[in-house]
């Protein structure tokens, strides 16, 4: 509970309809995207400008008060989570696109702004944002940037940290610093604004970003494989790769997947495929036609039954929605959907379906896979039932296996969705107890009173590091 003249004095910065503590607030914000974890915070905070969120930040730094910058929530890592209390912080209130720099091709945004919005402001006026997490039309650019999320066209365009050119960020002291800039070159001192990025609320609050914009690629096309086999899907996805065409987007889908999301989305997708993907190229004309020719020759020589190319831009369309409406048509099979995505180098992108699925197996769970695949990006995803204890205890089992796997094949626990709350005790398999330590050490050289974001990411003594 925070004190009175506490609450106060965060009421005269940004005034009393900014400042919530009642019940029905504070639960609203206790939990996220994220299954199994809920904590209530003391009170929700909506700034209205940088150096309100200045002057919040300085009286959380005196009296240890746990801060938690939150976007839309939508995070599947516990991310936003408020497991020690304090303030949950919002940005509804900086969601501004400020400015598109025609001449320099960049946008500098808000934290607040939706991704959608970015997309579709670039996309007026002949310009390309890339980065698409599937959750954009509600996601924030605050929540991309400090997650540094991938998306569907991560495959040819990179991730958000590939867009992020310069950020504003408010220092745990209540300092604010701005790194980086509307330059395509910057080498001085350390990379800040690549250290902010995917911090995950951590180190500091975003408050501004200028985000690089590219020019929009003239031609899209979209095409769908179906496969018999799982395996031979996976290989297609190494053989596109191995014969030197990068595409936009390389989606799996395995068949528990493609029917929960026929059963959703009612486009007419094959449900009797074992596996199928979703391919797009963009382009210029010529080099898309040519692209998606020896893609189509690749996926037969590989084993499709079925090769087909969207003949229109709706039909596209409805392929790439129902592909991003994949989690949302799972989560309505069972009460608890469980999210993962272990990512491994592409060529073992079959090795690491057949070992989720071994592993499913072996625990008696109920898995099922979707993701970017050209990304070597897998979304192993449980459906469950949080009351059933048992079964939960197998997932967790299955799930860390899995984890084990992927780094195992030279791959990572989270390619994109972070680490937060739920693969803290997981951490150390891919960066080791000593990685752990530079980190633990950069935190505390920023934030030496851990109030931000506390309880994420690792622990904040070394004894206290939570092995699986
Ligand atoms: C249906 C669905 C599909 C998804 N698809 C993808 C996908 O394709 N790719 C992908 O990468 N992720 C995906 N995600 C995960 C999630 O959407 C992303 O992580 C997204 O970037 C989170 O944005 P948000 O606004 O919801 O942020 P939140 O969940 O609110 O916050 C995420 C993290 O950012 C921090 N944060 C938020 N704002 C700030 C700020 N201004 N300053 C400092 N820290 C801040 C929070 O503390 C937290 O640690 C998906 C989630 C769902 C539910």
């Amino acid at each position: 509970m925070l004190h009175e003249t506490v609450i106060e004095r965060f009421t005269i910065i940004v005034g009393k309809e900014n400042v919530k503590y009642d019940n029905a607030s504070l639960l609203a914000y206790s939990y996220d995207s994220t299954a199994q974890y809920q904590a209530l915070p003391d009170a929700v905070i909506a700034p209205r400008n940088t150096e309100e969120v200045s002057q919040i930040v300085e009286i959380c730094n005196e009296q240890k008060i746990p801060i938690v910058p939150r976007g839309s929530g939508t995070n599947l890592c516990a991310g936003t989570t408020p497991l020690e209390g304090g303030v949950v912080l919002l940005f509804k209130n900086m969601n501004e696109i400020l400015e598109i720099d025609e001449d320099n091709l960049t946008m500098t945004v808000q934290p607040g702004v939706y991704t959608k919005t970015i997309f579709e402001a670039a996309s007026q006026i002949g310009l390309f944002y890339p980065p698409d997490p599937g959750s954009m039309h509600i996601s924030q650019i605050g929540g991309n940037i400090s997650e540094n999320s991938g998306g569907l066209r991560g495959l040819k365009y990179g991730v958000t940290n590939d867009y992020v050119l310069g950020l504003e960020v408010v220092l745990p002291n209540g300092e604010i610093i701005r790194t980086g800039g509307k330059l395509a070159k910057d080498v001085a001192g350390y990379n800040l604004t690549e250290l902010f990025t995917g911090s995950e609320g951590t180190l500091g609050i975003i408050t501004e970003a200028i985000l690089k914009l590219i020019p929009k690629p003239e031609t899209t096309k979209t095409m769908l494989a179906l496969y018999h086999d799982l395996e031979e899907a996976a290989k297609t996805v190494s053989a596109i790769i191995a014969n030197r065409i990068i595409p936009v987007t390389l989606e799996f889908l395995d068949q528990p997947t493609v029917k929960v999301v026929e059963d959703f989305a009612q486009i007419g997708l094959p449900t009797e495929a074992k596996a199928i993907l979703l391919i797009e190229q963009d382009g210029a004309p010529e080099v898309v036609e040519r692209d998606i020719d020896k893609i189509s020759a690749l996926c037969r020589e590989n084993g499709a039954f079925d090769v087909t190319v969207a003949k229109t831009v709706e039909e596209a369309q409805a392929l790439m929605t129902a592909r991003r409406a994949a989690l949302s048509a799972l989560s309505r099979l069972m009460p608890t959907t469980i999210l993962e995505d272990a990512t491994v180098p592409r060529s073992e992108i079959a090795n690491m379906v057949n070992a989720i699925n071994e592993i499913a197996e072996k625990y008696n769970v109920n898995i099922c896979t979707f993701g970017h695949a050209g990304d070597g990006n897998l979304h192993p995803t449980c459906l469950t039932d949080a009351r059933n204890k048992e079964e939960i205890a197998r997932v967790e089992k299955a799930f860390e296996e899995i984890f084990k796997k992927a780094v195992e094949l030279g791959g990572t626990i989270t390619g994109e969705h972070g680490v937060g709350a739920m693969k803290l005790p997981y951490l150390h398999l891919k960066v080791g107890e000593a990685g752990i330590e530079v980190m633990r050490n950069i935190k505390q050289a920023i934030d030496p009173n851990y109030i931000m974001n506390p309880g994420k990411m690792f622990a904040r003594n070394k004894d206290e590091v939570v092995n699986e």
